[in-house]
């Protein structure tokens, strides 16, 4: 077992999303060093990190320049090739590890890995031959077809209600591999952070309730009874059954249904920190990001502290452009309103529906920080919740 990481080591990242970029700033505040690969010269975890190689996710040559700048390495990136962290793996740790990961991008064996653990989820069915698709049970309509790999943000997804429907999603799908899963009637969502370390401890974040609009995190709310209390700990119990599973080493979310009937079924794992747990770089004294710095480095794992209620909302590149033209989103009103905590991530140019930053509201009162974040989101043009 290779030793502790200690602080003035450099800690590498595959992908230079925001979610390499808040890790960068977590490693970097504990005295890391910090590499990112990611072929984007304006990624946002680029732009932070003392080293940014500038490559393809399987470019040898760029692995290799990982390699000889970093001490370890962790990824940010849902679709980092599974191959790329085993060629690092042969000379670096590496967490997650190449097959954490590679059951992570793949919905089906994501889905077998639940069965395996005993952790329900969605009735649902493979479709990669013409033979499967004649052969989903009538049950599993009305659905929602995902692709198995590369889906994010509800891409990928189409709802079908009849078998008509559904040949034709795939069609559009290029009948790549997919599943079919059956449509749930969702009473709410939530999600849970967990970390666990090289010596299999496992510490975890509170259970975050999500509010997804058209497939996207547009809000999540963390607090007492945000969730009842029996499927908060079911959900913590099964998130701790899946990387237990896993054998993971590292900081994985998973993300869960609640249903109509109080029933709690898996929705889908990122082996990775993940937007639902931004709020607890506030709202913690651990967040997800050093979370995953203390896996990375080997560093012991003490068990978070929620010590304010927090709301999120996430910040899409729609809000750059209410009214149909391009404004900047006032911001100093925003920031007027007590505990609202701003992060932008330094992408260049806004697009509909791509995640630009986030809004965190911490405070003393639940009823508090949701007046204050709903305030916000009327300044912002953000539907009410
Ligand atoms: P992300 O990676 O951003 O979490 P994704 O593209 O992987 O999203 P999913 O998490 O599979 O997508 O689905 C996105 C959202 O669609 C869910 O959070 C939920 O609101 C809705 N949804 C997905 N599957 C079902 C289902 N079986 N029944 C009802 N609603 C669903
Ligand atoms: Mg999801």
């Amino acid at each position: 077992m290779s030793a502790v990481l200690q602080p003035g080591s450099t800690l590498g990242v595959m992908g230079g999303g925001q979610l390499g970029r808040m890790f960068i700033h977590a490693a970097q505040r504990m005295g890391y060093f910090t590499a990112v690969l990611d072929p984007d010269a304006d990624s946002p975890a680029g732009r932070v990190s003392h080293h940014h190689i500038r490559a393809d996710y399987l470019d040898e040559a760029g692995l290799a320049r990982l390699v000889e700048c970093s001490d370890a390495v962790t990824t940010e990136f849902e679709n980092v090739p599974a191959q790329a962290l085993e060629w690092l793996a042969r000379s670096r740790p590496v967490s997650p590890d190449a097959q954490a990961v590679a059951i992570a991008q793949d919905r089906a064996r994501e889905k077998a890995h639940f069965v395996r653990c005993g952790v329900a989820c969605a009735p649902y069915a493979v479709i990669e031959t013409a033979e499967q698709l004649a052969a989903i049970a009538d049950d599993l309509l009305p659905g929602i077809l995902k692709t198995a790999r590369l889906g994010y943000d509800g891409k990928g997804q189409e709802r079908v209600s009849t078998r008509t429907e559904l040949a034709a999603a795939w069609e559009r799908q290029s009948r790549v591999p997919c599943v079919l899963e059956k449509l749930l009637p969702l009473a709410a969502e939530c999600s849970v952070v967990v970390a666990r370390g090289h010596d299999g401890a496992m510490v975890h974040l509170p259970v975050q309730r999500n509010l997804h609009r058209a497939g996207i995190l547009a809000v999540t709310e963390v607090y007492a009874n945000n969730v009842p209390d029996a499927q908060a700990s079911q959900a913590i119990a099964s998130a701790k059954a899946i990387a237990e599973g896993l054998g993971y080493v590292g900081v994985l979310c998973v993300e869960f249904f609640l249903l109509a009937d109080g029933a709690l079924v898996v929705n889908e794992i990122a082996p990775r920190p993940h937007n639902s747990g931004h709020w607890s770089i506030e709202g913690s004294d651990v967040s997800q990001f050093e979370l995953q710095v203390r896996t990375l480095a080997r560093l012991p794992l003490a068990a978070p502290r929620q010590h304010s209620p927090a709301v999120m909302l996430n910040l899409q590149g729609d809000l750059w452009f209410a009214g149909g033209t391009e404004r900047t989103p006032p911001w100093d009103a925003v920031l007027a309103l007590p505990g609202t905590h701003l992060h932008l991530y330094g992408k260049i140019s806004a697009r509909a529906g791509r995640k630009m930053g986030h809004l965190t509201v911490t405070g003393e009162t639940v009823a508090g920080v949701r007046a204050v974040a709903l305030q916000a989101a009327a300044l912002l043009g953000i539907e009410a919740f």
